[in-house]
């Protein structure tokens, strides 16, 4: 497959019209996934691969099976073509006032349940400023943040002043995932440590198949049919070999000196939108000012596509 000079569109008609060819869609998104690197296979990372023409695949030639461009990214497991996924990627990112699954759903033509689960996955995207998930080895921690009430969402603080909730009262929760190989985060706050919420973050977040550490929190159980799961019991060790948070746990050390020493005080409805801004500038950390620049440009460009083209 050749990559194209490809020009985004300007208008949704525009949009409408060039995502109507699966080639073009295709090479957008081949583009975002690998950047110039070019494709690799998801099991074997080779870089030898034909291209199946008439299927719009890869056919690896080391382990001979074939990839989509899809594996590894929000539109996994989503049978929803590239073409209504891109046009609903332009409609989100270009809406001023926003736009619900219900107007995706008519404007698309696929049922509200899909465009509910499309729109969050577009989301997940522009929060983590890549449509790619975490591969590899990942680690997944949790902190407290704050004691204080600032850091609350308005209704756990309700339920807090009615006295029902637990130990960890008064603190703001950050679930925290940690890609080893890119030395990446991304961060959620969570109102609670609740297993549903953070496994369905990890699903949303972590390819199947990687390599997932996390602490014996009862939370995690129920991982391992997915993910190479492994546990690190913090009430007898902090490190055992490979297996470890520590990389969650400086970053969690570095957010919350900075919370201390620069920000007099973080309200509770803007601790995502912090916790965002730390996380990108810690993940671009390597990168020139002018790298980081052109990084949040794209972002409000809603160009987010071009994230790891940007790096050319
Ligand atoms: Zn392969």
């Amino acid at each position: 497959m050749e990559s194209t000079n490809f020009s985004y569109p300007s208008s949704l008609m525009e949009a409408i019209r060039v995502f109507s060819d699966p080639q073009i869609c295709l090479n957008v998104v081949a583009g975002a996934k690998w950047g110039s690197k070019g494709p690799s296979c998801p099991r074997c990372q080779s870089k030898r691969h034909s291209f199946l023409k008439t299927r719009l695949m890869w056919k690896c030639l080391d382990c001979q099976k074939q990839f989509s461009v899809k594996v590894g990214t929000i539109f996994e497991d989503s049978p929803v073509g590239l073409d209504k996924w891109l046009c609903a990627m332009w409609l989100v990112a270009n809406c001023k006032n926003g736009i619900s699954s219900y107007e995706i759903a008519r404007d698309l033509k696929v049922t509200q349940a899909t465009a509910w689960f499309m729109v969050h996955r577009i989301r997940y995207a522009m929060h983590n400023g890549t449509i790619n998930k975490m591969t590899g080895t990942v680690e997944a921690d949790e902190t407290f943040i704050g004691g204080a009430a600032r850091f609350m969402h308005a209704d756990a603080k309700a339920e807090k002043l009615q006295g029902r909730r637990g130990g960890t009262q008064g603190k703001a929760i950050v679930f925290g995932l940690l890609e080893r190989e890119t030395g990446k985060v991304r961060t959620h706050h969570v109102r609670a440590r609740r297993k549903g919420d953070l496994q369905a973050i990890v699903r949303d977040n972590v390819t199947a198949g990687a390599a997932l550490y996390t602490d014996a929190l009862k939370s995690y159980d129920g991982l391992d049919s997915e993910y190479a799961h492994k546990v690190v019991d913090h009430a007898e060790t902090y490190v055992d070999g490979v297996v470890h948070t520590n990389r969650l746990e400086n970053f969690w050390a570095l957010l919350k000196r900075s919370i201390k020493g620069t920000y007099v005080s973080v309200e509770p409805f803007h601790l995502f939108r912090y916790l965002d801004e730390q996380s990108f500038r810690y993940n671009e950390r390597h990168s020139t000012d002018a790298e980081r620049f052109a990084l949040v440009l794209g972002a409000i460009a809603g160009k987010r596509l071009t994230y790891k083209q940007v790096r050319g």
